[in-house]
């Protein structure tokens, strides 16, 4: 087992003990792709669609695609696990490049849940006069999820909450001025997390004591926005007293064995409703719970990320097969403004085929991976000008080597702009993607690129993210 938890002198042993043949299977996480096997046979990579696998630090690596590679070079099988494959993955089945192995039974046996929408639109519509009375609790839990909740409870099954978001509520906007508390150092709202009374930055972490009035108009008419775990916590223990809710986020799981803690009480029935961020959707395997709620299914959909489709329905379709796992069946309710958008069509039926299909169609024009590969350059600075210029040069730079070399024709260059999020932790980040369906193309004009590119003025960095899991 290689894991970041070894010292340097146990990590030393494993891998002598590995490369001597003296121990033959290593597991861990992203970097034990690189683990010295003697004769190594197989590479499984379990969930290979997972973000993770992508180290978004220098030296940057998606260890799904060294694993392909090692295996190749190693005359060693590679086999790609998952429900939701990655589109690259399954666009390299298409090609003929994978094999592809179905397994159309559910582990256990059992078949997977019915699942229903729930049309938020319309709860928004009977609710109107509670919601401008501030209380709408009513779209947090909608009447049909309340129900069904209240039928496991009386039956002591258990139900799973789902809201990709943590804290209480991702920013708290006055009524009178339309101020929003930013963080000081990103160009973010500050999240309130209203049991530490603090408002934190979910970038930089800076965080400051939260008020109850408007910092720039001293009105105490605050609204509080973009629901996060916390408050839906706290609005599950309203609607049902006394019934057993545990959250599980990063903010209730930072202690060493928090994360155990809290499933080891789901696991003795000591939960009744299980309560939390996508952390929730993985790998749990809980025969009594038998009911899934998806708070609000929209949260990852509108990020300026062309993968945010995907993310989304690979999180809906995980979250979904932890209910009825067991002989008692189960059911999934997803709430949702956009019950009609295939990535909610699709999570419906669990018809993964059916949404790699009309997401393929969508990666074409314009061509996003996997039709093309994308490499994002991004220069950040504390002076927001002078990244600016530094981005203008480099796309100068690699505007002339395209056309030194007489690749201008296959290589595309978008951008440059401010990077969506545009500040972050006081730099200023500006970027702008190269993509090309030519790796070697990219791979020409990229090189000289980090090799001979010269920044101008202090403190500017270049980062070249081939692959990029995020465009943030
Ligand atoms: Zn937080
Ligand atoms: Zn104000
Ligand atoms: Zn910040």
């Amino acid at each position: 087992m290689l894991h970041s938890g070894l010292s340097e002198g146990e990590r030393f042993d494993a891998w002598r003990q590995l490369k001597t043949g003296e121990r033959r299977v290593a597991v861990g996480a992203r970097s034990v792709v690189f683990a010295p096997v003697k004769n190594l046979g197989v590479i499984v990579v379990d969930e290979e669609h997972d973000a993770t696998y992508k180290q978004n630090e220098a030296p940057r690596y998606q260890a799904r695609d060294v694993a392909t590679v090692r295996a190749i070079k190693e005359g060693a099988i590679c086999i790609l696990g998952s429900a939701t494959p990655s589109l690259e993955s399954w666009h390299n089945r298409e090609k003929g490049k994978f094999h592809y192995i179905g397994l159309p039974d559910r582990v256990g046996g059992g078949s997977l849940p019915p699942v229903h929408t729930v049309d938020l639109r319309k709860e928004l519509q009977n609710n109107k006069s509670s919601i401008k009375s501030g209380d709408d609790a009513s779209m947090v839990l909608s009447p049909v999820l309340k129900e069904a909740m209240g039928v496991r409870i009386a039956r002591r099954e258990q139900t799973l909450l789902l809201l990709n978001r943590r804290g209480y509520s991702s920013f708290v906007q006055c009524r009178s001025c339309g101020g929003v508390e930013n963080c000081t150092k990103c160009s973010i709202s500050l999240t309130y997390h209203r049991n530490r009374g603090q408002m934190v930055c979910h970038h930089c972490g800076q965080s400051k004591k939260a008020l109850a009035r408007c910092s720039s108009c001293s009105s105490s008419d605050l609204s509080f926005k973009g629901m996060g775990t916390e408050q839906v916590e706290r609005i599950v223990n309203e609607t049902f007293p006394g019934v057993r809710v545990a959250r599980m986020d990063l903010d209730t799981t930072s202690g060493k064995w928090s994360h155990q803690e809290i499933l080891g009480r789901v696991e003795r029935g000591e939960v009744d409703i299980l309560l939390g961020t996508q952390m929730i959707s993985k790998g749990l395997d809980f025969p009594r719970v038998t009911l899934v709620g998806v708070i609000n299914a929209d949260v990852g959909m509108h990020l300026p990320d062309f993968r945010s489709s995907e993310r989304t329905f690979q999180l809906l379709s995980q979250v979904a097969g932890r209910a009825g796992r067991g002989s008692l069946g189960g059911e999934v309710f997803i709430q949702t403004f956009l019950p009609e958008h295939y990535v909610l069509q699709a999570a419906l039926k669990h018809d993964y085929m059916g949404f790699a299909r009309k997401e393929m169609s969508q990666r074409q024009n314009p061509a996003y991976p996997p039709f093309v590969r994308l490499v994002n350059v991004v220069i950040n600075s504390p002076d927001n000008e002078c990244a600016a210029d530094n981005i203008e040069m480099a796309t100068r730079f690699l505007d002339l080597a395209k056309k030194r070399m007489n690749i201008g024709g296959e290589v595309g260059v978008v951008g440059p702009a401010p990077c969506p999020i545009e500040k972050i932790h006081d730099r200023w980040r500006w970027h702008f993607l190269v993509r090309s369906a030519s790796v070697s193309a990219l791979n020409q004009l990229i090189g000289p690129l980090t090799k001979e590119f010269k920044t101008k003025g202090r403190d500017v960095r270049l980062i070249v993210d081939r692959d990029p899991s995020s465009l943030l």
